[in-house]
């Protein structure tokens, strides 16, 4: 059995970014306003996350790493709702499958921290009084340890780490309102790091290229009924968009759908081929999109890490988005 649940585990879990990823949204789950993760060896040999958010009480830390164990379903309420986030409680019990876990952990109603330690889905050390702050540090060591093959699978240490600080610094940009860092065990200087101020073209800049700033474009698309074809679509959008005046020999597009960094390559082909009549061949621009949806509109359960969703009516919406984006790129020329 215990074979079968690490070999579960490896299935969910790709690498270090794939865990920190997890842990990262449950951190914002909680409410946090700081997050700051620290990394050795591009993330195989440690992981740490440490948030100010809610954390976790005391009664439920031996049940954490259960497999299904979740909270969330008291917190969504609407199971529908459920189906944005993708798979439930299942992140933190995979990791402790495949590496040690730790987890240190205080609420607002108590004067201390407690803190134990996760192997293959189970507490192993009784939780432990400690001194600490409201909010949750998770601490991960040796992923796959005991998964040789998955571990052979990965890249070399800055591989691993430039995959994990891509990720981070797209959910700092998602996240305006959370100061994010990012950085290496022993390094002074952050890679990913951010103030929680607010303004996301800052943050664009600070995360992307400072050239992109001065040719930014905000669009918001107010929420929306479309009459379709199929039926009705609603949907709301904010983008960031690069102006002609600023192109690039590669693409960055970054597509959140209702809070979670998904990949859509009908969404993402569909939106920036409207650049193509802008630019020249060959360049590219920076495009951002946040997109909210009714939850029960998009289909992430196609494989529970496969990021690749699909949404009804998307072609439609992506028709709407298209036309606004033209719209803005077209007021800039003239
Ligand atoms: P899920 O997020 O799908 O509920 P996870 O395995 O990611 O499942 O996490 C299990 C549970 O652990 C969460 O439901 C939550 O109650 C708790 N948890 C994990 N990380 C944190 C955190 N940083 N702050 C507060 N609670 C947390
Ligand atoms: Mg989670």
């Amino acid at each position: 059995e215990e074979v079968i649940n690490r070999v579960a585990a490896g299935e969910i879990l790709h690498g270090p970014v794939n865990a920190i990823k997890e842990m990262l949204e449950n951190s914002l789950d909680a409410g946090s306003t700081q997050i700051n993760i620290t990394v050795t060896d591009g993330g195989v040999k440690m992981i740490q996350i440490q948030d100010n958010g809610h954390g976790i009480k005391k009664e439920d830390l031996p049940l954490v790493c259960e497999r299904f164990a979740t909270s969330k379903l008291r917190e969504f309420e609407d199971l529908s709702s459920m189906t944005t986030f993708g798979f439930r409680g299942e992140a933190l019990a995979s990791i402790s499958h495949v590496a040690h876990v730790t987890i240190t952990s205080m609420t607002k109603d108590r004067p201390c921290a407690f803190r134990c330690q996760y192997a293959s889905g189970k507490m192993i050390s009784d939780p432990k009084a400690t001194a600490g702050l409201v909010g949750t540090t998770i601490h991960i060591e040796d992923l796959f340890y005991n998964c040789l093959s998955r571990r052979k699978g990965l890249g070399t240490s800055s591989e691993e780490f430039h995959k994990i600080s891509d990720m981070v610094s797209r959910y700092a940009l998602a996240n305006p309102f959370v100061s994010i860092s990012l950085k290496k065990m022993g390094s002074k200087t952050p890679a990913v790091c951010t103030s929680g101020s607010g303004v996301v073209s800052n943050n664009i800049g600070a995360l992307f290229g400072a050239d992109i700033s001065p040719d930014l474009l905000h669009v918001h698309y107010e929420e929306t009924t479309l009459t379709t074809s199929t039926g009705t679509a609603t949907f709301e959008a904010e983008m960031y968009a690069t102006n002609p005046n600023y192109n690039s020999k590669k693409n960055i597009f970054v597509l959140f759908i209702n809070e979670r960094l998904v990949s859509s390559t009908t969404i993402k082909k569909g939106l920036l081929s409207v650049y193509n009549e802008y630019l020249p061949r060959g360049t590219h621009p920076f495009l951002y999109v946040k997109l909210k949806v009714p939850p029960q509109s998009v289909d992430v359960n196609i494989n529970p890490t496969k990021s690749e969703v699909r949404m009804l009516h998307e072609q439609d919406i992506i028709a709407a988005l298209r036309t606004r984006l033209n719209d803005n790129l077209l007021s800039c020329g003239t």
